[in-house]
């Protein structure tokens, strides 16, 4: 999500901060902001969208002072605006966060924090921050802090200092990261390493629930509950370009490796333990809706496939699935009984943007899911169900995929919850469910070398078929999918059962089929397609549940158990790597395939 980047040390901070935050912006870009202490009081500078902007209205000037912190925003709580472009000061302006995050319990705190008194001035979870240290500080600017953060849940990593402490930095991080830079006589903070780069290569990770103070001569860490705790610094080896994809040779593949993490944050503030807690459609009137219509394009698409068969079976409400530049020029039955969902990352696309004006016209209830704070698609619709995945700067979709499937799940959950089709106890075991989903993914990404490997021998291959039936059917669009995104060659996804009404000719030994054929309610039919289809002589990579050793196949990947309805999201990894390791044999660029674009925006 946003970067965040603090210094103290004997130099002008501002022009250190404003060069962090241009070697983090590829982490968000909805505002960019700098505080700076300057002779007892905090200057605070900050613009709505790039850094440029905030660049442009400086236009030179330097900010004078020697500690400061800088931030540039990926919005996940307050439209991207200056007001809610940190930093954020508290009530007396003695004090300013910066936070990169969501906090989860926010809008408690909020309402607790105005009932004693406190004024807001934006819309943001992290303003309750500020606030809380605050109200915690009685002199030691880390023990309000770690007193501040231990009511706070949700993921952080911030940044804070106080014009009563002038020589300190304090940052505390809880499932975001956060990096501490050491120089001589001075010393940094950042979300990330690039931002250390041209000044240090001795760096110290603050660790999940620790609070950290920087002064010029050093660095303490402490827990949350003050213990203090001993760290050794680690030198960088990275270059910059590697810095920035993490130390991935792709962003693809480290947006891949986020995958668990974007689960994790799909969920976040939408669960209270194993209940559903989905403040965005609260109070919103179903009581007449009667029939749905999903509208998106591409990766999207097809998470919407998997969207109507959830809320198909758990909610009982008949859904369509339309590609939106279809939707868009067809007669669609919707009026105002009509739920119509609208799916898109950039929540820019051209066509289903007209789709939701077609659906408004009509007097269509609109939902959006979009990663995009801000985008036109989430200023239109009714609703809006953010994906919380963070930037993704592979162009074409991986962890936004995962971060969809995540999202329409509860949002079917929720469906059913409110046409009382499923029970507490029953929502209940599907939620456990997709809390464990992150540790299995990590157990899929395990897998990548031999996935790898099992690429470069299938890379020279010119065309590919992808079959599987019930929720595996749209795994078998989207695998097939990202094979012609990113390696340009030609694949089909298939429901099995279609093969053998026609592309089943097609099939001969330099024709691999990729089945997907784990343990569930279609198993013993997609057994029998890939008897069909190994009886043309054709080689069957299959996707299979751990431990079925029965499976006959010319190779075989793995992935752990879950519920029938929640495997999509495990199965479609190892066809993200797959493609991305047969790109990578056959020299592709990656993070750029040729004629692509990330948003479309175009008709
Ligand atoms: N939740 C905070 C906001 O919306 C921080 C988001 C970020 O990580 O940039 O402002």
């Amino acid at each position: 999500m946003c970067g965040i980047v603090g210094y103290v040390g004997p130099r002008f901070a501002a022009p250190i901060l404003l060069d962090g935050l241009k070697r983090l912006e590829y982490r968000g870009y909805d505002s960019a902001g700098i505080a700076v202490l300057n002779q007892g009081r905090i200057e605070i500078e900050k613009c709505e969208g790039k850094l440029e902007n905030l660049l442009a209205a400086l236009d030179g000037r330097t900010v004078p002072g020697f500690l400061g912190l800088g931030h540039t925003r990926w919005a996940t709580h307050g439209e991207p605006s200056q007001t809610n472009a940190h930093p954020h000061p508290d009530c007396t302006g003695r004090l300013v966060v910066v936070h990169n995050g969501i906090i989860e319990n926010y809008a408690s705190l909020r309402q607790e924090l105005l009932e004693r008194g406190h004024s807001f001035t934006s819309e943001t979870d992290t303003e309750v921050v500020a606030h809380l240290i605050e109200e915690a500080y009685e002199g030691d600017l880390a023990e309000a802090t770690r007193k501040a953060l231990r009511q706070v849940r949700g993921a952080y990593a911030i940044g804070v200092f106080s014009v009563d402490e002038p020589e300190l930095l304090v940052g505390a991080r809880l499932f975001s990261p956060l990096v501490v830079g050491l120089g001589q006589g001075e010393n940094y903070l950042a979300s990330d390493i690039p931002a250390l780069l041209p000044h240090t290569r001795r760096a110290l990770i603050v660790e999940d629930g620790e609070v950290v103070a920087l002064d010029r001569q050093g660095v303490r860490v402490w827990t949350l509950e003050g213990k203090e705790v001993h760290r050794e610094p680690f030198h960088i080896s990275w270059d910059l370009e590697a810095a920035e994809k993490g130390g991935y040779p792709h962003f693809v593949l480290k947006e891949i490796h986020e995958e668990p993490e974007a689960i994790k944050n799909a969920l976040r503030g939408r669960l209270d333990g194993e209940r559903l807690s989905l403040s965005e459609v609260e109070g919103l009137d179903l009581s007449q809706i009667n029939r749905g219509c999903i509208v998106a394009c591409g990766t999207s698409f097809y998470a919407g496939l998997v969207g109507k068969r959830l809320i198909e079976e758990w909610a009982c409400l008949p859904m369509e699935v339309a590609i939106a530049s279809e939707f868009r020029y067809s007669c669609p039955v919707i009026d105002p009984r009509t739920l119509v969902i609208l799916i898109s990352q950039s929540g820019e696309t051209a066509d289903t943007l007209a789709a939701l004006r077609l659906a408004k016209e009509r007097g269509a209830l609109t939902l959006a899911l979009a990663n995009v704070m801000g985008s036109s698609i989430t200023r239109g619709a009714d609703r809006v169900l953010y994906l919380q995945a963070g930037p993704e700067i592979g162009v074409v979709a991986t962890k936004t995929y995962i971060a969809e499937l995540v999202v329409i799940t509860l949002l079917a959950l929720e469906l059913a919850r409110r046409r009382g089709l499923l029970t507490k106890g029953q929502i209940g075991e599907v939620i456990r469910e997709v809390k464990a989903l992150p540790s299995k993914m990590e157990r899929v990404l395990e897998g990548e070398e031999e996935i790898a490997r099992l690429a470069r021998r299938y890379a020279d291959r010119s065309s590919f078929f992808f079959i599987g039936r019930g929720v595996d059917y749209p795994t078998a669009l989207e695998g097939a999918l990202k094979l012609k995104e990113i390696s340009y060659i030609h694949a089909e996804g298939y429901p099995a059962g279609e093969l053998k009404h026609g592309p089943i000719a097609m099939l001969d030994p330099e024709v691999p089929v990729v089945a997907l054929a784990t343990k569930g309610a279609h198993y013993s039919k997609i057994i029998s397609s890939i008897q069909e289809v190994r009886a043309r002589k054709a080689q069957v990579l299959a996707l299979a549940t751990e431990g079925d050793e029965d499976i006959e196949a010319d190779e075989v990947i793995y992935v752990p158990d879950t519920l029938e309805p929640l495997k999509p999201i495990l199965s479609i990894v190892p066809w993200q790597l797959f493609a991305y390791y047969v790109a990578r044999e056959r020299g592709c660029d990656i993070d750029k395939p040729r004629n692509l674009a990330k948003s479309v925006t175009v008709e």
